[in-house]
């Protein structure tokens, strides 16, 4: 047998039971509230499900699948890189993760950067360094990390205690000690928090923040704020630690969020777009907060060759296809459309918010209408959104997205909006 007829063309087949609804939820735990449909495909912006019917994917694996579906680059690098070498560990040196991270830290104000395999990872591991650093370099017995009132840093212990949205909290206690909440966009609740908590002794390591408040709402930094910060951080010595799961990688419009807010953080997460789809995640620190050392921080799967060279594939897309040009002119134009359909449904739209190609169309309160209502109709007329709450529907396409789907986009929400209304 030769090694050629070891590759299967085609991938392993399901079995037709796992596209039913109710055989799924009796072999998988009930840990989200699932539309009732299966995909089974997809290609660019376009999705389709196992019935056959087509969607536009503004929703993009929730901010994550960056150049859409089965895009040429990913397809040809995951390709290339499963028949070469998929996995071994950390114990060698892995050329595709250390060509990675140096294409990120040619690529951002990060000096070093640690590869795991999701956002909540990720922060988990950066909220460590910063306890080191609160350690070593701070003399702090009991480092606290203060985030912020309607954060969201992931769902591990350490991570769902840094979101600030005890929704997420509830039956989990104990939580993690060494947190503190303040409101976002709020310097004096910050000034004041951290004034308190240092009173009798140094106790602040560091701050969490996301540059744009995703799950929160889709609420944006404000510039002026994050300024502040950074410049509070500085006079304390305390690291401004920034959350870009959800906004780094393109999506504001910049490659990272830091830059539409402003500032250089010490350290700052990623995962989501990072990968376009393929489980990666990573902490980029800067030299002076490298602080952890051999046997203190690791990951079987982190940085591995396949995930490392089909994100690098993302990565270079980005970059040679000018995809942020992109963004900044699709998030202008859908933008404008949304603005335009917020004040022709002015009975259940407050307005619209967002940067880049992370959008919100904000509901008004108490018209008996949720965002989720909106969702729901959508995905009958053939666009997949996704709530931020309550309140607003989200729009988070692949940066690939062209003028023809946000134009398509706008129809349906539209539409979507004169459904809940009768
Ligand atoms: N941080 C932010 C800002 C997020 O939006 C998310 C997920 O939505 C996470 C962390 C957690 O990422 P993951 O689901 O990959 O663990």
């Amino acid at each position: 047998m030769t090694s050629q007829t070891l590759i299967p063309q085609t991938t392993p087949s399901v079995a037709e039971d796992a596209f039913q609804p109710a055989v799924f939820d009796q072999h998988v735990m009930a840990t989200y509230s699932r539309f009732p449909i299966a995909m089974e495909r997809g290609e660019g912006t376009r999705l389709w499900d196992s019935e056959g019917k087509e969607y536009l994917d503004f929703v993009a694996g929730i901010a994550t699948c960056t150049l859409g579906h089965c895009h040429p680059a990913m397809v040809a690098a995951a390709s290339a890189q499963i028949r070469k070498l998929q996995h071994v560990s950390n114990l060698y040196y892995i050329p595709e993760q250390g060509a990675l991270a140096q294409w990120l830290t040619d690529h951002s104000c990060a000096d070093r950067v640690f590869f795991c395999n999701s956002g909540a990872e990720a922060n988990e591991g950066a909220i460590k360094l910063a306890r080191k650093y609160g350690h070593t370099e701070l003399g702090i017995e009991a480092p606290i990390v203060i985030t912020a009132t309607s954060s969201f840093h992931g769902r591990t212990l350490a991570t769902v205690t840094a979101t600030g949205q005890p929704k997420y909290q509830k039956n989990f206690n104990p939580l993690m000690p060494g947190f503190y909440y303040v409101p976002y966009n709020n310097i004096d609740a910050l000034r004041m928090a951290i004034e308190e908590l240092d009173a009798d002794k140094r106790q602040v390591a560091a701050v969490l923040l996301e540059p744009m408040q995703g799950e929160g709402g889709v609420c944006p930094g404000n510039p002026v704020y994050f300024k502040q910060v950074r410049q509070l951080c500085d006079e304390l010595g305390i690291l401004l630690i920034l959350d870009e799961v959800q906004v780094g990688m393109g999506r504001t419009g910049n490659l990272w969020g830091y830059q539409t807010v402003g500032v250089e953080p010490d350290v700052f997460t990623s995962a989501k777009g990072l990968g376009g789809g393929i489980p990666i995640g990573a902490i980029l620190t800067k030299q002076h907060c490298d602080v952890l050392r051999p046997g203190e921080h690791g990951s079987t799967f982190g940085g591995n060759p396949f995930v490392c060279g089909v994100s690098m594939s993302v990565c270079q897309t980005l970059e040679q296809d000018d995809v942020l040009a992109n963004v900044r002119s699709r998030g202008k134009q859908l933008r404008k459309g949304l603005r335009a359909i917020a004040q022709k449904h002015s009975n259940l739209c407050e307005g619209v918010r967002g940067w880049g190609l992370i959008n919100g169309l904000v509901l008004k309160p108490d018209t008996g209408v949720v965002a989720l209502d909106i969702v729901k109709a959508a995905l009958s007329e053939g666009l997949l959104v996704i709530p931020a709450g309550a309140q607003v529907v989200r729009l988070i396409p692949p940066l690939i997205v062209s003028d023809v789907d946000v134009a398509e986009a706008l129809v349906l929400i539209d539409r979507a909006l004169v459904a809940v209304s009768k």
